[in-house]
Parts: C-alpha cells; structure tokens; sequence
C-alpha cells in the first residue's frame, strides 16, 4: 500500500484485538470503551467500529457533541457522555437516547429537557470518591440522591448507573485507591437507601481495569488499553497483551554531513562534538511532535535514532553519526508498529505521559485504517 508522505497508521484489528483481551481479564463486567478526543487520536469512528468488533458493550465520551457524531454516523451501541457545560444540548442526548453522566447541577436541566420532549433521560450519577474534578461531593451525594429518586418516580429520568473515576490506579499500591473504593461502596448504600440500585456501577479506567479486580463491578470505562498502551509507568503495552493501534511514520527528508560546532535548530540548544550526519524528520510541534522532547527515539533501517535539538512547528532533527547509510526517502517509524517504539518514550523525552502523545497527533497527519472489520 503507498502511504502518504506522513501517516498515522492505524490497525482497527489491533483496537479490536485490545477489547476482547481486556473483556477477558475483567469478565462478567461488561466493557465501555472510551472513544473521546477522537479516538485517542485514532479517529473516533475508527476507534467506535474496531472497539465494538471487539465486543465493547458501550462506548465513552466526554461531550455529548462526540456522542451525537456517533450516532449521525450510524452507531447504535449504548453511549454514555459525562462532561457537561450549560451549553450542552440535553435535548439532543436525550433523543439520540445517549446516556447522561450527573454530578450536580446539571440532573434539573435534564429532567427539565426530559420533561419537554415527554421522554425520560438515561441518566449514571457520579460521585466524587477522591479525584476532586467532577461528581458529587460525598456530603452532597444524599441530596442528589434524593432528588434524583423524586425525579425518577415522576418518569422524568431512569437511573441506568452509578460511578465513580479513580485517581492513582496507575499505581496500584497506593492506598487511595481502596479508599476511593470504599467511599464508593458507602455511595452505593446510600443510593440504595433511597431505593435507587441502578444494573450498572462502573468505577475502573484500564489502571483499575487490569490492576484491581475488586474495582471492576458491572462494567470498567478503558480507554488507553483499547489503544494497546499501558497506563502503567513500568510496563509497556505488550507486556500486557495489548497491541499498540497506532504506527506513526513519514520518511527521511533531507540528509547532510555537518561540521563539529554545528546548532541544530531554534535557538541552537544543541552543537555537535563531531563531524556527523544530521537527517531531516518532516514532523513537528504543529503536527503532535512536543516541542521539548529532548533525545527520543526513531526507527530507521532497523536501527535507532534520537532527535537532537528543538522541535520546530514542522520538522525535527535526528543525529545519524558518521557510520550510516540512511538516505533521503528511507522509511522513518516515529513509534508504533514493530518498531519497539512506544508513544510512553516520546512521552519520556517530552516529560509527559503516551497518552498525551497519542491523543494530539495533529489533523496535518492523515490517517490511514488497515485491518478494519469489513462493512456489513
Ligand atoms: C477518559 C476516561 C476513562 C478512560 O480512562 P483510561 O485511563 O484511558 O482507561 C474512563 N472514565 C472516565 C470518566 C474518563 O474520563
């Protein structure tokens, strides 16, 4: 297949492949698998149709916007949003029949959208357990409780679920997490008071997922596994089974021999020792590069390479040394793939983490789906 001169290659098989491991792991739970950010950065209906190939169960977002292009696009699946501003278009959720994340304020909006369109909203409370970013606070949870049962015996919402978000699960000795699962379990005894026992409590991202079997409950909410990376700071994707979905690669744009004393790029932050050969990579800040990654690697002719100096909006630097045989036009892999390189190095070098990498490769780059499911 001839790819484009910059390509982020993605394997849907490899999406589907992730889900069906990831099912294993965590069954009976059922799966929802986060779709958000456009996929990760794989394409939000690459990542919708390989995900359910799998046997995702649901799918997840953040706005109800990303919800409402899934379904404009013929997904059928169960959807949950949970991000909501005062600009959300309830309404419009509520028809698509996409499931409503609450932490708040936003269950009087809801039910008030609900009632005009004479259709109860779907609706998963949130509670706070310790992220301290959305869902009720635990002392705020009685009284959401309590207006959610008024609301759901007037037939103006249905409460579907009950979940929470863990903070540390990348590092499963931290005692938070039992903490957060504890406060979660009180959450639920509450709801239950109030005679709300909804079929589905969902607390585990992919950390929780493959790291705590007693935070796996009626469903986990996986999003970077699903993309073959690992969450966790000491293993790589693979070595959990997955497989990384994204290959991110172009060609080698121009090469020369430098002198010693040679800057490379803006601000000229790095100088060669030596004589060397310096080769041109046409990726950059502005196509999801970070700017600071300083040293990370790239596969070219089955060897490593490592950029050297700033990363500019459109292109970085790698030092090829004086004994190689790379030439414009050769195959550059960024990461991915089997190039032994993962997203979590760049990651490293740019003092981040591979979500991040994955998730801002830029629009300039096409992508391009191999291996997906065939049409039915
Ligand atoms: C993004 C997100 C997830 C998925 O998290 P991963 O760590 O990528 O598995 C799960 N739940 C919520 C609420 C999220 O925002």
């Amino acid at each position: 297949m001839k790819l484009p001169e910059r390509a982020a290659v993605i394997d849907a098989s490899a999406i589907a492949h992730n889900v069906r491991t990831i099912s294993e792991y965590v069954r009976p739970a059922k799966v929802l698998a986060a779709v958000k950010a456009d996929g990760y950065g794989h394409g939000l209906m690459t990542a919708a149709k390989a995900a359910l190939a799998g046997g995702a169960d649901w799918l997840g977002v953040a706005h109800i916007d990303e919800a409402l292009q899934l379904r404009a696009q013929g997904i059928e699946s169960p959807l949950l949003a949970w991000l909501h501003t005062r600009g959300s278009d309830f309404a419009a959720g509520i028809e698509a029949h996409i499931d409503l994340g609450v932490s708040g304020w936003d269950l009087e909006p809801i039910a008030e959208a609900a009632n005009l369109l004479h259709e109860p909203a779907r609706v998963h409370l949130k509670i706070d357990t310790g992220l301290g970013r959305n869902g009720s606070t635990m002392s705020d949870w009685p009284g959401l409780v309590e207006r959610a049962a008024m609301f759901q015996n007037q037939g103006l919402i249905s409460v579907e679920g009950i979940f929470t978000h863990m903070a540390v699960a990348d590092e499963p000795d931290r005692k938070e997490t039992d903490e957060q699962l504890e406060a979660f379990r009180e959450a639920l005894a509450v709801a239950e008071r109030h005679g709300i026992v909804p079929d589905l409590r969902h607390a585990a991202n992919t950390p929780a997922a493959l790291s705590r079997p007693d935070a796996h409950f009626d469903m986990v909410r996986v999003g970077v596994g699903v993309y073959g990376h690992s969450p966790f700071a000491d293993r790589t994707g693979p070595s959990l089974g997955l497989k990384p979905a994204m290959e991110l690669r172009t060609t080698v744009a121009n090469v020369k021999t430098v002198p010693a004393g040679q800057g490379i790029s803006y601000g000229l932050t790095h100088r060669v020792e030596a004589p060397t050969r310096l080769g041109l990579i046409p990726l950059g800040y502005a196509d999801g590069i970070p700017r600071i990654a300083v040293g990370a690697p790239v596969l070219i002719r089955g060897r490593r390479y490592h950029s050297a100096g700033r990363v500019a909006m459109d292109q970085f630097v790698v030092d090829l040394g004086t004994d190689t045989d790379v030439e414009v036009g050769d195959q550059v892999i960024v990461f991915g793939g089997n190039s032994g390189i993962e997203a979590a190095d760049w990651g490293t070098a740019a003092g981040t983490i591979n979500y991040e990498i994955i998730t801002r490769i830029g629009t300039r780059v096409p992508r391009v789906v191999i291996n997906a499911e065939p049409e039915q």
